[in-house]
């Protein structure tokens, strides 16, 4: 029997309806600034649908665009002038940036209290302890598609593969928060197929298309699929999902299982933040 597909955008749609009923009963706006340095392609998709998605709910939402030549403290300076900003509740800095710029460096200058991507070292560490309060975007994201599965994660062995700060690390993290028992695989782990086989759930961040096949995968386990590479103006999973569909018990499309729900999540955390701003 064919798996049971995790439709991410009908509980992305779900998410946005809540979070339009619950800001009716609020008295302010929330607001959600991206920056963008350059001009990727792929990001500014990423960043009109996010826009999109912040006029849905009638989020206020600005993008700020940058040059690629930016130096480092430009950027700084510009993070911390949101940091400043009262009509900002949330501020992403969309990746990747370009060579000349320290990623990471740029992720400490957000104030943890506007942190809307859940990366900065006090979120991430607040994550790690399981005081979970903004949590990364896809990992959470993926928690909630495992829970429309309706199966307890407790005891249930997860398999990561990809240990990316963005993906891989909080998702492991959040699985054992839930008492799963987590393995993580890298581009260094020998045997792979054979751990990726005695997953009950399997959640793949990879970036290279369809590395999981058919015969990597538990019959009847959940496989959440990460994956976005574009390939011929296509969109494919790091799952070759007609495969593996047939084996598991419940399978992300791609595209329409975690993209939209890492983006429903952007929306969640921006609300969360924005009401402990007005609170203090
Ligand atoms: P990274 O490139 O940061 O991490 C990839 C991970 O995969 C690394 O840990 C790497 O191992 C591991 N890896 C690479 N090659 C192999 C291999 N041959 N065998 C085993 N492990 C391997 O990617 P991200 O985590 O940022 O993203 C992963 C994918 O998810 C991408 O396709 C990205 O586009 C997509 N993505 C999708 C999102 C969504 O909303 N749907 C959001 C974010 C990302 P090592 O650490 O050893 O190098």
């Amino acid at each position: 029997m064919s798996a049971e597909i995790l439709n991410g955008t009908r509980l992305a749609q779900r998410i946005r309806s809540e979070i339009r009923r619950e800001l009716k009963k609020l008295t302010f706006t929330p607001g959600l600034a991206v920056v963008q340095v350059g001009d990727d392609p792929a990001s500014t998709v990423y960043i009109r649908h996010k826009q999109r998605d912040c006029e849905k709910v009638h989020f206020h939402s600005e993008v700020h665009r940058l040059p690629p030549n930016i130096t480092q403290n430009a950027l700084i300076e510009k993070v911390e002038a949101l940091n400043q900003q009262k009509d900002i509740h949330g501020i992403l800095v969309q990746m990747p940036l370009p060579d000349t710029l320290d990623e990471q460096t740029i992720i400490d200058a957000i104030s943890p209290d506007k942190d809307a991507d859940g990366l900065t070292p006090l979120n991430l560490g607040n994550l790690f302890i399981n005081r979970e309060c903004i949590t990364p975007c896809t990992p959470t994201g993926i928690i909630r598609l495992i829970e429309l599965s309706g199966e307890k994660l407790e005891g249930k062995h997860a398999v990561c593969v990809g240990r990316s700060h963005l993906v891989g690390k909080p998702i492991g993290i959040m699985l054992l928060n839930r008492n799963a028992t987590v393995t993580y695989c890298h581009s260094r782990t020998k045997n792979l197929a054979e751990i990726s086989r005695q997953a009950d759930i399997l959640v793949a961040a990879v970036g290279h298309a369809e590395f999981i096949t058919g015969d990597m995968v538990k019959r009847d386990a959940i496989v959440i699929d990460v994956g976005i590479n574009s390939i011929d103006d296509r969109l494919i999973g790091d799952v070759k999902f007609d495969e593996v569909k047939e084996i598991a018990g419940y399978i992300t499309p791609v595209p329409g299982g975690v993209g939209p729900l890492t983006r429903a999540m952007l929306l969640q955390n921006t609300m969360t933040l924005a009401s402990r701003q007005i609170k203090n």
